[in-house]
């Protein structure tokens, strides 16, 4: 446990929200030691990232899969100055994408990976030079985003200090992509004149759909490349799934000596004269904070402090624009319906020339054949996800919602049944998700996730950053600031909110003392809230 008074009746920071970005900005700033509270809506901490448990089956919610488990990673870096033990997890080592006509098998192996991508879309060998051009092009941008991840931006720059601090990801490589800050995916298939390669062009959407919420067409290449690459970077399950992943989390914050409340869904935050904020919530909880930091995407922002508060917010809400929805299947299976050796994860295209929602495009992802925190002996989770347009689901009648959620839920096992025919016969539990229940399990308002749809004029140095909320001493973390969706990026942005409050700038600095920020004098919590037992709450989620 942190040697500072984690009993004492104040804190320092509230956090609302414990999705991945509000977890890590938690615990990172409990650490430094500041007195953390997190206050989540739910009875469980992750959010997109959590998970829940239906018939003995413990389902991932959303994420199924991390990137930053490895050595250098980012969630991997955080765990580490959390005194954290890093979750096992096994390498995706192949993802499968099944086109209407063609499988084309992204691999982590770069030499396999290198012949399939060319040898799967080329019709001829002028096609097949171009097409090693544009995917070379595709490694080195990746490799040069990865490299300046690594390095933790802090985008967009706002102030001196951010240009400073930015300076260290300038390097060669970098500097050698520079020229493609302003071209989207689409631009640069055309320079390779490789534009009306159909299948080409349906493989990079879908992937570029999971990835940036966005087809070439207005995915900016830089992050376009690095979405291309997740699977040759490296991503990885972790054993036992999402829960293992935000256990580790959770119990670190605790042990640390932060407090987290669950069932306690923030419904205000009113700042105050002499500083700070008061925190509300729908229980009855108040809580005076010197400093808030909002674990909720920015349309949920106006809500929290009122519209006009949230008025230096209207630029950034007109950039983020309209978010996706995901629909989800949670299906339970007999393993023998699926081989044993298969992936763990695929990507299905039923149909060319279609849209990508709805269940034309689905992802697939298992748990191991072994894995008994997931699924009982026997039995194996798969998890199908697909995007949607929420304003159908919200603008449905009961029996138009109930009628389309069959529709697509049938789409959808027709896309894992291209995979795995005899899936049909092993279903032992099957439980559909839409964005209604996104929004009753995550908050987010109308069940928009993933993200935004990354364009060129909303992400990178024209993002929306973890200050852009306008209001002093608060700060937005999440998957709608830089730089974006994904649980690194969320990570990230909970790292940059740390950074802002604490003035560390890397991961292995060492600890520091909190500011004393206009510190409420009085009681930090009304009385009738006591503190006692606050801990084995926060503990009894894991
Ligand atoms: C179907 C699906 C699949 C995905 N797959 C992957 C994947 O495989 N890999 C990957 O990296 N990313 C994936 N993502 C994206 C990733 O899960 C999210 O980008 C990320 O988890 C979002 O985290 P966050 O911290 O921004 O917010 P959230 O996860 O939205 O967390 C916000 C938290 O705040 C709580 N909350 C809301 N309102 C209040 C309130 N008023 N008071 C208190 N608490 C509140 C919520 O309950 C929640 O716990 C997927 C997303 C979806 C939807």
């Amino acid at each position: 446990m942190h040697p500072r008074e984690a009993h004492s009746p104040e804190f320092d920071v509230v956090v609302v929200g414990a999705g991945v970005a509000g977890l890590t900005a938690a615990a990172l700033l409990q650490r430094d030691g500041y007195r953390t509270l997190l206050l989540e809506a739910h009875d469980k901490a992750g959010g997109c990232a959590g998970y829940f448990f239906h018939k003995g089956y413990t389902f991932d919610a959303g994420a199924t899969v991390l990137m930053g488990l490895d050595a250098s990673g980012l969630h991997t870096q955080v765990l580490a100055r959390l005194g954290a033990t890093v979750p096992e997890s096994t390498l995706i080592e192949c993802v499968p994408v099944h086109l209407p006509d063609r499988t084309v098998n992204i691999t982590h192996d770069q030499a396999v990976w290198t012949h399939e991508r060319v040898a799967r879309f080329a019709r001829n060998a002028a096609e097949a030079e171009r097409l090693q051009a544009f995917w070379q092009l595709v490694d080195r941008t990746a490799d040069a985003m990865w490299a300046a991840t690594a390095k933790l931006p802090a985008l967009p720059l706002r102030r001196w200090r951010d240009v400073v601090a930015n300076v260290r990801l300038v390097s060669p490589s970098f500097i050698g992509v520079t020229p493609y800050l302003f071209s989207t995916v689409g631009d640069v298939l055309r320079r390779h004149r490789l534009e009306d390669n159909a299948p080409l062009r349906a493989f990079l959407d879908g992937l570029l759909l999971i990835t940036a919420q966005e087809t070439a067409d207005r995915a900016p290449f830089l992050n376009g490349a690095a979405g291309l690459d997740i699977y040759r970077h490296g991503i990885r399950r972790a054993r036992g799934g999402m829960k293992a992943f935000i256990k580790a989390h959770v119990e670190a914050f605790c042990a640390l000596g932060g407090v987290l409340k669950l069932r306690q869904r923030v419904t205000r935050l009113t700042p105050q004269p002499r500083g700070g904020y008061v925190v509300e919530t729908e229980r009855g909880l108040t809580v005076h904070a010197p400093r808030v930091v909002v674990n909720l995407p920015l349309w949920n922002i106006p809500g929290l402090v009122g519209t006009k508060l949230a008025a230096p917010l209207a630029r950034s809400l007109a950039k983020a624009g309209k978010g996706w929805g995901a629909f989800t299947l949670y299906l339970g299976v007999r393993a023998d319906v699926i081989p044993a050796n298969a992936p763990l994860n695929h990507q299905v295209l039923l149909r060319y020339g279609e849209s990508f929602a709805d269940g034309n495009s689905a992802f697939l992802s298992l748990s191991e054949p072994d894995d008994r925190a997931s699924a009982p002996p026997g039995r194996r989770t798969l998890n199908v996800s697909t995007h949607t347009e929420v304003d159908a689901w919200w603008n449905a009648d009961a029996e138009t919602y109930a009628a389309r959620r069959a529709a697509v839920a049938e789409r959808l096992l027709t896309a894992v049944a291209r995979v795995f025919p005899d899936i049909r016969a092993g279903i032992e539990c099957l439980l559909p998700g839409t964005p209604v229940t996104f929004a009753r399990y995550t908050g987010r308002a109308q069940g928009m996730v993933g993200g935004l749809r990354t364009t060129i004029w909303n992400s990178n140095l024209f993002g929306i950053g973890v200050r852009d909320v306008g209001l002093p001493n608060l700060w937005i973390v999440g998957d709608t600031v830089f730089p974006g969706q994904g649980t690194p990026a969320c990570a990230l942005s909970g790292i940059n909110a740390w950074r802002d409050i604490t003035g560390c700038w890397t991961l292995q600095a060492p600890l520091v003392k909190p500011h004393p920020l206009r510190a409420p004098s009085s009681a930090a919590l009304t009385p009738e809230t006591p503190l006692s037992g606050r801990r084995a709450e926060g503990k009894a989620v894991v």
